[in-house]
C-alpha cells in the first residue's frame, strides 16, 4: 500500500450549523484530508501552523497513521483561521472571515523521505503552494482540490497547476467559476480544453460527477439523514477517494469510478458530527458496511 501526501491548511476554525456553534476547533483542508485518507493508506502531512495552534490538536492527528514531521510550527506567526456558517438546508458555507496569517509566507519544507510519495492530494490552499511542492515531487498520481477564494483571487496560478493534476475536484460552482461557464456540462468540456487530464464537480446531496475522455459517471451522494455539520465534507471526500487510490495496484477507469464511491462514504460519515469528531470515532468496519449498503443503493 502506498503513502499520500497532503498537502493544505492545518486550521484553527469556528462554525455555525443549525446545530450550533464551535468556535476555535481543529480545522482546514489538509487535517480532513489526511483523517480520511488515513484509513485506505499511510499519510504524510505537509502544512504549517503558528505557535498559537494548541499541541492537543497535534496529537488529534496523530491518532491516526499520519506522519505530521512535515508539519511546520512557525514562531512568532498565529495559525490560518477560518470562519464559516452554513445555513438551513447546509448547502454551501458562507465564509464569514479568512486569516491566512502564516500561511502568507508558508515556503513548505518537505522532508527527504516524502520526497519519493507516489500519490499526492494536494488540498484547498493557495495554489502557488501547491505549485511548489509539486515541483519538488515526482507522483504517479495527482489530486487537486481548490475553492472559490482561490478562483476569485489566484485563476491563473490555479489553472496553470490544475494542468499538471491528474484528477481535479471541484464542486459544482467552484467549476462554474474557474470555467466561467453557467452550464455544467459546457463547463467540464471547457476545464478539459483548458488543459485539465479528469474533473469531479461535487454536487452536494445530489452527488458526483467524473468527467474523463469526454464521458460522465455519476455517483449519488449516501442519503444521509443525520446531518450536522458539512465542514470538511469536501476534504474528506477527495482525502478518501485518494487514499482509496493509493491503496491500489493500478489506477484503472473502474477503480477510478469506485474511488468516487469511496470519497463520498467517507464524506457521509463526517457530515454526522462537528469538526473531526466522528472521523476520530470511525472504525474500518463502518466503513465497510457503508460501501457495502452504497454498493446495493446503485445495482439496478
Ligand atoms: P470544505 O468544507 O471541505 O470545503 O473545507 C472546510 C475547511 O477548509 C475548513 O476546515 C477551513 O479551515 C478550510 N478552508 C477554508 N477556507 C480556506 C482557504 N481559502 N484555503 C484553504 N483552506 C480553507
Amino acid at each position: 500500500m502506498s503513502p499520500v501526501l497532503v498537502l493544505g491548511t492545518v486550521a484553527i476554525d469556528s462554525v455555525e450549523t443549525p446545530f450550533g456553534r464551535k468556535k476555535a476547533v481543529l480545522g482546514g483542508s489538509a487535517s480532513y484530508a489526511a483523517y480520511s485518507a488515513s484509513f485506505f493508506a499511510p499519510v504524510r502531512l505537509v502544512a504549517c501552523v503558528g505557535s498559537d495552534f494548541p499541541e492537543r490538536y497535534t496529537r488529534v492527528l496523530r491518532e491516526r497513521p499520519i506522519d505530521t514531521a512535515g508539519l511546520e510550527r512557525v514562531p512568532h506567526e498565529r495559525t490560518f483561521r477560518w470562519r464559516g456558517r452554513y445555513g438551513a438546508d447546509l448547502g454551501e458555507a458562507t465564509t464569514l472571515a479568512t486569516h491566512l496569517n502564516v500561511l502568507e509566507r508558508f515556503n513548505p519544507n518537505i522532508p527527504l523521505d516524502y520526497l519519493d510519495t507516489p500519490c499526492v492530494f494536494l488540498a484547498n490552499i493557495d495554489p502557488v503552494i501547491q505549485e511548489r511542492v509539486l515541483n519538488h515531487l515526482k507522483p504517479r498520481w495527482v489530486v487537486l482540490d481548490s475553492m472559490n477564494y482561490w478562483i476569485q483571487h489566484k485563476r491563473k496560478d490555479l489553472l496553470r497547476v490544475a494542468k499538471r493534476a491528474d484528477l481535479v475536484v471541484l464542486n459544482d460552482a467552484e467549476a462554474r467559476g474557474l470555467a466561467q461557464e453557467a452550464s455544467l456540462v459546457h463547463a467540464a468540456r471547457r476545464l478539459k480544453k483548458f488543459g485539465l487530464k479528469r474533473l469531479i464537480i461535487k454536487k452536494g446531496e445530489h452527488g458526483a460527477l467524473l468527467f474523463e475522455d469526454d464521458k460522465f459517471f455519476l455517483a449519488p451522494a449516501y442519503p444521509q439523514p443525520a446531518t450536522v455539520d458539512p465542514t470538511g465534507c469536501g476534504d474528506a471526500f477527495a482525502g478518501g477517494l485518494t487514499g482509496f487510490l493509493a491503496s491500489q495496484k493500478k489506477i484503472t477507469r473502474r477503480l477510478l469510478r469506485r474511488s468516487v464511491i469511496a470519497g463520498s462514504v467517507m464524506a457521509s460519515f463526517t457530515i454526522e458530527d462537528f469538526g473531526l469528531k466522528r472521523l476520530r470515532r470511525l472504525t474500518h468496519a463502518e466503513i465497510r458496511n457503508r460501501l457495502t449498503e452504497f454498493h446495493d443503493l446503485i445495482r439496478c
